[in-house]
């Protein structure tokens, strides 16, 4: 038996061999550019040697292919995948080329009847267990299991397999002859070992193959057991991803609180480079400041010892300005007397006289104004003779009073007169100023004025000089409170002029005497009032309520009186001095010998007023014991204002109308009248 290796690289497109076994022989063919060239080699395997690298590959010539022999891929025949088969398969080559040589001769025998002896002893063997064990190699040759089986194969190899033997025929066409019973015997047996053979070999090979499936098994559960200490190692690794993913967020958030912290440093920074700087400019300040500090507090010293000096001096002049009040208020206390002195030389009760300007404006004839002085009034009357032989002869009456004022006279030139009568009454004094006179003479004229500044009248100009000298008075500790009421006396009947209820609900009102001699109106409206303001809203409000009552009976205003009273007190807390007074301003008082018939109880009960207001200043004027102010109740309302001390001044009022001769005269006789009796009058009237 020859051994033979088949060089790897010994195959050409032109030198193409392929390896049968055939009639119990290996046969390796090699086809040439179409000529058959068989050769027969019996191939003795060896365990290292049978893997032949797979990239060997055997074909067949054409003839071949023609012939019965079974054709074999070189795939499946022979294959090597492993890398230390070809180291092994180095030196094959090289014997496989001696044994070429070796085996040509052998060619010679082909085509001789009988096979060469090594071929018909050389067990039949067909490439059954090379082909799986080329299958197994052709397959990939990645997985371990597949190697080991390919090396089972190899062992299988090494069971002294008679892969190839040396046959008998060539080119398997020939057959035995009917007569070799023995051959075929031996053909039989050959066979028969050849199956056992492959048995054997198949056996063999599934032993391996159990051994590696129980191999594969054991690696495959240590593979297991690894591939989950991998898993559960990947779990690990997946939870430290995680956590690290919640460190990563929270490294993102300390990165941006980072540069958050790093802009606020920045900012600070400047805010403190800022800081610093100012902090200089004030420790520069702050030196200036204390070398000021120094300069001021030897200043402070001087300015102590002068402040020392300036209350000493201080103390000085508060007895001073104690001592120097004491003489001012004697000295108003002074004043108050010699006012009052003057007031009485000037006459407790005056009389003035206001004529009034014609409609077109001046003076009629038979009124003449003393151009010397301004205390004279002379009324003519032209008497026609009843003969009239003789001329007609001028009757002169001439009348004096404290002061005459002409029909040019402003209402301020007739206030300023009776202003010092006002300051009277915040004094203390009781003062009454009532206008006398025909209807339309001038009475509401002089007593209320018109509204505007200029034509006002003696009420609100008093008023006002009440207020602002009451102000005056308060810088010497003086507080005053007034009080306001306005009533009306029409036919001995008190109506209330500050009324606001309904008129269906009117009281009646009584003159009261308190025990204190004080006289009252009981349910009379009495406004305390602080301002001047509120004193002509009351005026303006008893104007309302008077022309109301005109409406009902005509020509009323003209035949009532209407009493204007401000109570006042005063309080020096400081001096512990108290005064308390009346200021009363009266306006219609009059008489009209003009209205006659059944207006007669009326004009009596004005006259019984007037001659009353003449007894009671007559017994005043007389010192009389009994003074008869019951008799009327203008006398009785007024009482407090006509006796005593009480100042008093008349207004007599002229209408300069030629056919108001006659009540002219007569007005100026009352008044004169009036006059003569008050006591202390500079001038006596004579007729
Ligand atoms: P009485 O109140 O006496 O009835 P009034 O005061 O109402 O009279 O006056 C009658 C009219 O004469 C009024 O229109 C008034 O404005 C006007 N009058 C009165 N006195 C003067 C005066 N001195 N200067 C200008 N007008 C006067
Ligand atoms: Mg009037």
């Amino acid at each position: 038996m020859q051994t033979v290796y088949i060089p790897p690289k010994q195959k050409t497109p032109k030198d193409k061999t392929s390896i049968h076994t055939y009639g119990g022989g290996v046969w390796a063919i090699s086809a040439n550019h179409g000529k058959t060239l068989t050769k027969v080699v019996q191939f003795k395997f060896k365990r290292s040697r049978t893997e032949i690298p797979r990239t060997q590959k055997l074909f067949l010539s054409p003839q071949q292919s023609m012939s019965r022999l079974p054709v074999m891929s070189s795939k499946r025949v022979l294959a090597c995948s492993s890398a230390e088969n070809a180291q092994d398969l180095a030196p094959a080559q090289k014997r496989l080329r001696k044994d070429a040589d070796l085996v040509k001769p052998a060619a010679t025998v082909i085509g001789t009847k009988r096979p060469a002896l090594a071929a018909t002893r050389a067990p039949l063997s067909r490439p059954l267990r090379a082909a799986g064990a080329a299958t197994v190699a052709a397959a990939p040759s990645r997985g371990v299991i597949k190697q080991s089986v390919a090396s089972a194969a190899a062992k299988g190899g090494n069971m002294k397999q008679p892969v190839v033997s040396t046959g008998t025929k060539t080119g398997g066409t020939q057959k035995r002859n009917p007569w070799d019973l023995k051959g075929k015997v031996s053909d039989m047996e050959d066979k028969v070992r050849n199956y056992q053979m492959k048995v054997k070999t198949l056996n063999q090979e599934n032993e391996v193959l159990q051994d590696s499936v129980s191999q594969s098994q054991r690696k495959m559960v240590q593979v297991e057991k690894e591939l989950q200490i991998q898993r559960s190692q990947i779990g690990e690794y997946e939870r430290k991803l995680q956590v690290l993913a919640g460190v990563q967020d929270e490294l993102e958030k300390v990165l941006s609180d980072k540069n958050f912290l790093q802009k606020e440093l920045t900012n600070l920074e400047g805010k403190y480079k800022v800081m610093e700087t100012l902090r200089d400019s004030q420790e520069t300040e702050l030196q200036t400041l204390k070398m000021k500090l120094s300069v001021q507090e030897s200043t402070l010293a001087r300015v102590q010892a002068n402040l020392r000096d300036s209350e000493e001096e201080v103390r000085s002049l508060k007895e001073t300005v104690a001592q120097q009040k004491d003489e001012i208020y004697a000295g108003e206390m002074e004043r108050r007397r010699l006012h009052n002195t003057i007031q009485e030389l000037k006459g407790n009760i005056r009389v003035f006289c206001r004529v009034r300007p014609l409609v077109g404006g001046g003076l009629p004839k038979h009124i003449q104004l003393a151009t010397s002085d301004n205390k004279a009034i002379t009324l003519a009357k032209t008497e026609e003779s009843h003969t009239g032989k003789t001329a007609d002869t001028q009757k002169n009456y001439n009348f004096s009073f404290d002061r005459v004022f002409g029909p040019r006279t402003s209402q301020q030139e007739v206030f300023e007169e009776i202003s010092l009568l006002v300051q009277s009454a915040l004094d203390g004094y009781n003062v009454c100023c009532f206008a006398y006179g025909q209807t339309g003479s001038g009475k509401t004229y002089t007593m209320e004025g018109d509204e505007f500044d200029e034509t006002r009248g003696v009420i609100p100009r008093a008023v006002q000089q009440i207020f602002k000298a009451a102000g005056k008075l308060g810088e010497q500790g003086w507080e005053f409170t007034f009080t306001a009421s306005f009533v009306e006396i029409y036919n001995e009947t008190l109506r209330d002029l500050l009324y606001t209820g309904k008129s269906s609900k009117r009281p009646e009102h009584e003159i009261r005497k308190t025990a204190s001699n004080e006289v009252t109106i009981t349910n009379l409206t009495y406004e305390r009032v602080i301002n001047e303001d509120q004193v002509l809203g009351l005026i303006a409000l008893a104007n309302q309520n008077r022309s109301t009552a005109q409406t009902a009976q005509n020509d009323r205003s003209s035949r009532s009186h209407s009493v204007f009273q401000l109570d006042i007190e005063g309080v020096n807390a400081g001096r512990d001095v108290k005064c308390k007074s009346t200021l009363c301003l009266v306006d219609g008082w009059q008489r009209d010998d003009r209205h006659q018939g059944d207006r007669f109880k009326e004009m009596t009960a004005i006259n019984g007023s007037l001659s009353n207001l003449g007894i009671v200043i007559a017994a005043l004027a007389n010192k009389e014991s009994y003074v008869p102010y019951r008799n009327s109740k203008l006398t009785y309302l007024l009482q407090g204002c006509l006796g005593g001390n009480s100042k008093t001044l008349m207004f007599v009022n002229i209408a300069p109308e030629p056919d108001s001769f006659g009540e002219t005269l007569n007005s100026l006789r009352f008044a004169s009248k009036v006059n003569d009796c008050v006591i202390g009058t500079a001038t006596a009237n004579k007729k």
